[in-house]
C-alpha cells in the first residue's frame, strides 16, 4: 500500500506476513450464502471458496506507522523473528520485517512510539529482536504503550492463554526491564487531544483489555481497530463468535459497534489483519456491511 496522507498525518503499512487458515476453525457458522455474498465485493480467489468447508481465511499480519506533527508511531509490532512459540506457523520465523521498515523509510531508532493494541503474541512480537542471545528492545528510543487490564491479566500467566504468555516474557518483559515500557488506562492520549492526535479507545471483548487507536489530524477520522474484525467475511457476519475471543459476546458487540461508526462517520480503517492494501472504509449494504479498500 502506498502510504496515505489523512489532513495532517501519513500513515504506512509495515508488511510482516500472511498465513492462510481454515475458515470454519475461526468463525464456525459461516454459509455458502455468506461467501457468495462477499465475493461481490471481495476478490481473493486464492482464498474464498464457495464451499465453507474447504475455505481458508488467510490473516495479512503487518503494522502500520503514523507519520504527524514530527513524531513516528508504531501501531502492532507483529510475531517478530527467532522467537521460539508453540504454534509451529509463527516458530522461529525469519521475515524481512525490518528491511520492510526500512524500505518505507523508517529505522529503529526513528519510531518514537510503540502501541500495542492489545498483548497477543501476533501484536507484541517485534517489539525486541535478538542480540547476542538476549532480547533486547528493537525500537531503542520509543515509549512502548500497554494497556493496563491486558498487561496485568498476561502478567500472570493465564491457563489457556500459554502461546501468549511465551510472548509476554520476550517481548514485553525485556521492554519493562529496559525502562521503556508504560502501562496506560485504556483511554490513553497519546499525542494532543482526543480529536486532533493520537489516543487509545476500549474495546474489550477479543482480549480483558483489547483497544483501538484512534487519530485524527484536520481530516477524516481513522480507526486502528487490532483485532475488532480480523476478517472481511465478518462485515457480513458480525454475529459470530470468532474462536479466540475472550469474551465473545462482548467481542460481538464491540464488532458491530465498530461496523456501525465507521460506516456512519465515513473513518478511514485500518484493520490488524486485512489483506491486499487493507485500509479501507466501511459501507451500509442492506442488513449486512461491505469493506471498500483503498487503491494502490
Ligand atoms: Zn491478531
Amino acid at each position: 500500500m502506498k502510504p496515505l496522507q489523512i489532513g495532517r498525518m501519513k500513515v504506512h503499512k509495515i508488511f510482516e506476513m500472511e498465513s492462510p487458515v481454515p475458515l470454519l476453525m475461526q468463525l464456525p457458522g459461516v454459509t455458502a450464502e455468506d461467501l457468495v455474498r462477499l465475493h461481490e465485493w471481495y476478490a481473493a480467489p486464492d482464498e474464498i471458496t464457495e464451499d465453507p468447508e474447504t475455505c481458508h481465511m488467510t490473516f495479512s499480519v503487518h503494522s502500520w506507522v503514523i507519520e504527524l506533527d514530527g513524531l513516528t508511531i508504531l501501531i502492532d509490532s507483529c510475531d517478530g523473528n527467532h522467537k521460539n512459540r508453540s504454534i509451529e506457523a509463527v516458530h522461529q520465523l525469519d521475515t524481512r520485517y525490518l528491511e520492510n521498515l526500512r524500505a518505507a523509510g523508517f529505522a529503529p531508532e526513528d519510531i518514537d512510539m510503540v502501541m500495542c493494541t492489545h498483548l497477543h503474541f501476533d501484536h507484541i512480537g517485534w517489539n525486541t529482536r535478538l542480540e547476542n542471545g538476549k532480547w533486547v528492545p528493537t525500537f531503542p528510543r520509543a515509549r512502548y504503550i500497554f494497556g493496563r487490564r491486558d498487561y496485568d491479566y498476561f502478567k500472570e500467566n493465564p491457563a489457556g492463554e500459554e502461546f501468549h504468555y511465551e510472548a509476554f516474557l520476550d517481548s514485553i518483559v525485556p521492554v519493562m526491564e529496559a525502562g521503556l515500557g508504560e502501562i496506560v488506562e485504556e483511554n490513553f492520549v497519546a499525542h494532543r487531544e482526543v480529536g486532533n492526535g493520537v489516543w487509545l479507545e476500549p474495546a474489550f471483548g477479543h482480549s480483558p483489555g483489547c483497544c483501538m487507536v484512534g487519530a485524527q489530524a484536520d481530516g477524516p477520522e481513522a480507526i486502528f481497530w487490532g483485532d475488532v474484525i480480523h476478517h472481511p467475511v465478518q462485515l457480513i457476519r458480525h454475529d459470530l463468535p470468532f474462536a479466540f475471543d475472550d469474551d465473545p459476546a462482548a467481542a460481538q458487540l464491540v464488532r458491530k459497534a465498530t461496523l456501525e461508526r465507521a460506516a456512519d462517520g465515513e473513518l478511514m480503517c485500518f484493520p490488524a489483519h486485512f489483506r491486499k492494501t487493507s485500509a479501507g472504509q466501511v459501507k451500509r449494504d442492506g442488513n449486512h456491511f461491505r469493506y471498500e479498500f483503498v487503491t494502490g
